[in-house]
């Protein structure tokens, strides 16, 4: 038998849930044990903003895994001209870090852009990419920069996957986001245009490793990266990027014409002001 709060009919609220076991590991060691030794996968639980939306839409956890308490994950360093930031560093922290404002100053200026100021001192860059959805912005930046997710298993495997892999990834509710490593080498800069949110967001990186990389996405499309050759000039470079961009991008609210246009318009600005133009 279904309650009303099961029906759909309201939103069930904490009232409505079942009691689950709840740890608060201080370390990453305890983190990855209490998700192993769960009975039944567990979840994790970050700044817990996007977990509020998710029992509203249904979620009843078998167990959850805080990882507030765990400092580990919490850090920003320098490693070989990458940027390593834990998975648990909220949009406040991180966008306002010393090492990532002097690294890539266009990304902390991003990354300050995303939500408001209640919600950026409890969201973290790890539950942003971790919840999957496509409208949140951590993923498309992320892409263009080339970074790349790393995970702990709990049976003590470590693996990667690049922020594109995000998607279609086999991750199972024991794969721990451990840290985000993104290439910041000398020249290396990043510019964001978000203005058209949630019509079209673009993400431009340069002078990484990777090259020039746009990375573009809508309210319901998945990130996609494009690789870009500046070297063309403004005008040209911009389409010559859109050229890659498949008949298939497009969404209920907006053509794959128009997501073409005003991209190649965006991104040609976008270069000319990195240009100085
Ligand atoms: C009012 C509001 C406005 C917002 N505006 C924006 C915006 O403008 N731009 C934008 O990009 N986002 C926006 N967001 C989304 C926000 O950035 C995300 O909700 C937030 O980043 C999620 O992080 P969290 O720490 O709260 O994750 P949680 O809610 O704790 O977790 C989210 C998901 O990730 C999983 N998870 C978390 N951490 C890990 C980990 N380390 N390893 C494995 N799984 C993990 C959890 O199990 C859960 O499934 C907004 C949210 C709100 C509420």
């Amino acid at each position: 038998m279904q309650t009303i709060a099961h029906s759909g009919l309201i939103a069930p609220s904490s009232r409505s849930h079942e009691s689950f076991p709840f740890w608060r590991p201080t370390d990453l060691d305890e983190a990855l044990t209490a998700i192993a030794n769960a009975p039944l996968a567990p979840v994790i639980f970050a700044g817990g903003t996007d977990l509020c939306a998710q029992f509203n839409e249904g979620l009843t956890p078998a167990a959850m895994v805080s990882l507030d308490r765990v400092v580990e994950l919490k850090t920003i360093r320098i490693e070989a001209d990458r940027l390593v930031i834990g998975s648990m560093v909220t949009h406040a922290q991180g966008s306002t870090d010393e090492l990532v404002r002097r690294h890539l100053p266009g990304f902390a200026k991003a990354w300050g852009m995303a939500a408001n100021a209640r919600v950026r001192f409890w969201a973290t860059v790890g539950g942003n990419l971790m919840a999957r959805r496509v409208r949140y912005e951590l993923s498309l930046m992320l892409a263009a920069l080339g970074a790349t997710l790393r995970f702990a298993r709990s049976d003590g495997t470590r693996f990667e996957i690049t922020t594109e892999e995000l998607w279609t990834a086999d991750l199972d509710q024991r794969s721990l986001l451990l840290d985000i490593v993104v290439p910041c080498g000398e020249g290396a800069r990043f510019d964001y245009e978000r203005s058209l949110r949630p019509t079209l967001t673009i993400a431009l990186a340069s002078g990484s490793d990777a090259g020039a990389m746009a990375a573009i996405a809508t309210e319901w499309l998945r990130p996609l990266v494009l690789r870009v050759r500046p070297e063309l000039g403004p005008v040209r470079a911009a389409e010559d990027a859109f050229e890659a961009m498949p008949p298939s991008f497009s969404d209920p609210a907006t053509s794959h014409w128009y997501l073409r246009e005003v991209g190649q318009t965006l991104l040609r600005r976008m270069l000319e002001a990195r240009d100085g133009r």
